[in-house]
C-alpha cells in the first residue's frame, strides 16, 4: 500500500452553498427547535458544517406537506413526471464536479468514485423517466364471458424514504426516481453522516420543475423518534428503506400497524466463489472490485471469499499484491483509490473484526493494522485461513478487508455460500458454463455476478432474499414498488 499525503483541495464551494435547513412544502425551513447537528469530514474528523436537526413535530409537518401535495403529484401526466426526471438527470451531469466534491467531503470516497456515483445516481433518474411513460395496464374478458376486466396502476400514495450514508446520492435517486415516476409525493430522510448530497439534489429537483411538497426532506439525529410517529400515523402508504437488517426489522414492525407497503434493502454478506477453472486474473480483478468499491462500505461488498483449494495460494498472492498497490489517502488526494472509513465507530469495528479473525488463526497477507493519524483510515487487507467461527463470517465487515477460506467442491462451495441469514448478492468465477448456471441457481441470493465483481445497474432489479430484504429497486419492476394495481370489473351480460 502507498499513501497519498497530497494536501486537500480547497473546501468545496457546495459545502457552503448548499441549503442546511429542512425542505417542507416547497420552502427551506429551520427546525422548530432551532437545533442543528454537525457533519464531519471523515478524512480529518473535522466539522464541515451543521444542518437542521428535525424534531418529531418537524417530521409531521413534512409528512403533512407530502399528503397535501399527493393529489398534485398524481395529477401530473406521465410525460410531465418523466420531464422532471430528465431535467434533473441533465443538471446532475452539468454539476458533476461540484456534486462529486461535496460527496467526497461528507463521505470520504475518492473523487473518481464520487463522480462515478453521480453518474450512477443520475442514471436512476433517466431510467425511471423511461418507466414513467410505460406504466401499463390490461384488458381481459372474464373466463365466463360475462364481464370485462380493466387493470390499471395508480400511485401507492405518500412514501417515506430512508437512506444510508454509503451512497449519499445514488440511494436517494434510486428511491426518488421511481417515487416521482409513479406520482408519489414523499418525505426523504438521508443519513445524518451524509445529508449534504440530498440537500443539493433538492435544489436540483426544484429547478427541474418538481411541484411544491412533491419531495420534502428532513435531517435529524433521532431517526427513531422522528420517523416512528410518521410511520404509525398511517398517512404515508409506503416505506422504502435502505440500511441495516436490525433497523429494517424495527421498521417492518412499525409498518405492520397501518399495513404500509414496504421495500427493504437490508444487509448483505456476499460470498465470492473462485473455482480452479476460472481465469485467475479476472477473478482477482473481480475480487478487488467487489471488495474495494466504496472502501468496502457497500452491502454488495464481497464479505467472504471462498477459493477452491488448488488455486487458493496463488489467488491469495495475486490478490494481496493488487491490494497492497492501492493508494490510500483523503478522497481529494491525487491518485487516491481508497479513502477513509465513515467514522470512528466504523474504524473500531473493522479493527476488531480483523483482530478476532487473527486470534482465531487467520494469517495476514497484507494490511491488518489501522493507519493511525487523522481521519479514519484502514489499509487494504487480505487474510487467509479465516475460520468459520470468525465474527466476519456472519457480520458485514463494511471495510477494505478480504478474508480467504478454501473449499473443495461445488457442494462444499454452496454449503459455505448459503450458511448465512443474508442473501443479497453472490459472485461466482468459473469458465464452465454449466457449473456457473448450477451455482447461480443453487446459491440463495437475489443477485449473482458471474465472472463480474459489480452487479449494480439502474436497469436491473436490485434486491435480496432471506434477511437481506423485500422488494426490488431499479429495473422494469422498480416502479411497481410505488404503484398499486387496481382492477375494474365491468358487467357485460351476454
Ligand atoms: P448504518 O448502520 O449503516 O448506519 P442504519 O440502518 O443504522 O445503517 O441506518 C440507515 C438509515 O436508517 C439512516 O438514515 C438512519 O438514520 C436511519 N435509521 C436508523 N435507525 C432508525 C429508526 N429506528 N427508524 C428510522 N430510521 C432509522
Amino acid at each position: 500500500m502507498s499513501s497519498s499525503q497530497t494536501t486537500q483541495s480547497a473546501r468545496p464551494a457546495l459545502v457552503d452553498a448548499v441549503p442546511k435547513d429542512l425542505f417542507i412544502g416547497g420552502s427551506w425551513q429551520q427546525a422548530t427547535s432551532g437545533k442543528t447537528f454537525d457533519v464531519l469530514d471523515p478524512a480529518t474528523g473535522e466539522v464541515l458544517c451543521a444542518v437542521a436537526d428535525a424534531s418529531p413535530e418537524d417530521g409531521r409537518r413534512a409528512l403533512d406537506a407530502a399528503v397535501a401535495a399527493q393529489p398534485a403529484m398524481a395529477a401530473l401526466s406521465p410525460r410531465q413526471r418523466a420531464d422532471i426526471l430528465t431535467r434533473a438527470f441533465d443538471l446532475l451531469h452539468q454539476r458533476i464536479d461540484d456534486l462529486a466534491a461535496l460527496m467526497t467531503a461528507e463521505m470520504g470516497k475518492p473523487l473518481a468514485e464520487a463522480r462515478g456515483e453521480i453518474v450512477y445516481a443520475a442514471e436512476f433518474l433517466r431510467h425511471f423517466a423511461g418507466e414513467a411513460v410505460r406504466i401499463d395496464g390490461g384488458f381481459q374478458v372474464s373466463p365466463a364471458g360475462d364481464a370485462r376486466f380493466l387493470i390499471t396502476k395508480q400511485p401507492v400514495g405518500v412514501a417515506l424514504l430512508i437512506t444510508p450514508w454509503n451512497f449519499p446520492m445514488a440511494m436517494g435517486t434510486r428511491k426518488l426516481g421511481p417515487a416521482i415516476a409513479a406520482g408519489c409525493a414523499s418525505v426523504i430522510k438521508p443519513a445524518p453522516q451524509t445529508p449534504l448530497s440530498m440537500l443539493a439534489l433538492i435544489d436540483i429537483l426544484r429547478e427541474a420543475g418538481l411541484p411544491d411538497g412533491g419531495v420534502n426532506l428532513i435531517t435529524c439525529t433521532d431517526a427513531g423518534g422522528v420517523l416512528e410517529p410518521m410511520i404509525r400515523s398511517g398517512l404515508a402508504r409506503k416505506l422504502s428503506f435502505t440500511g441495516s437488517t436490525k433497523v429494517g426489522r424495527i421498521l417492518l414492525e412499525q409498518c405492520a400497524e397501518k399495513v404500509l407497503r414496504t421495500s427493504m434493502e437490508l444487509g448483505g454478506n456476499a460470498p465470492f466463489l473462485v473455482f480452479d477453472d476460472a481465469d485467475l486474473d479476472e477473478a482477482v480483478t473481480g475480487a478487488v472490485q467487489a471488495k474495494m468499491r466504496n472502501m468496502g462500505e457497500a452491502c454488495t461488498a464481497a464479505n467472504r471469499i471462498y477459493v477452491q483449494s488448488g488455486v487458493i495460494d496463488e489467488f491469495g498472492r495475486r490478490l494481496a499484491a493488487r491490494m497492497a498497490e492501492l493508494t490510500v489517502g483523503p478522497g481529494t488526494g491525487d491518485g487516491v483509490q481508497v479513502g477513509p472509513l465513515i467514522d470512528a465507530a466504523a474504524l473500531t469495528k473493522v479493527t476488531e473484526l480483523v483482530q478476532d479473525a487473527v486470534d482465531r488463526g487467520a494469517s495476514v497477507l497484507t494490511g491488518g493494522v489501522p493507519l493511525g493519524g487523522r481521519g479514519y483510515f484502514y489499509p487494504p487487507t487480505v487474510l487467509s485461513g479465516v475460520p468459520r467461527e470468525a465474527r466476519m463470517s456472519d457480520e458485514e465487515i463494511f471495510g477494505p478487508v478480504a478474508p480467504l477460506t478454501p473449499f473443495e467442491d461445488e457442494d462444499d462451495a454452496v454449503a459455505l455460500a448459503n450458511d448465512t441469514e443474508f442473501g443479497l448478492v453472490s459472485y461466482v468465477f468459473t469458465n464452465d458454463l454449466r457449473r456457473a448456471l448450477r451455482m447461480a441457481e443453487r446459491i440463495e441470493s437475489g443477485m449473482v455476478g458471474l465472472n463480474q465483481g459489480v452487479v449494480s445497474n439502474p436497469a436491473a432489479p436490485f434486491g435480496g432474499v432471506k434477511q437481506s430484504g423485500l422488494g426490488r429497486e431499479g429495473g422494469a419492476i422498480g416502479i411497481d414498488e410505488f404503484l398499486e394495481t387496481k382492477y375494474i370489473g365491468i358487467a357485460m351480460p351476454k
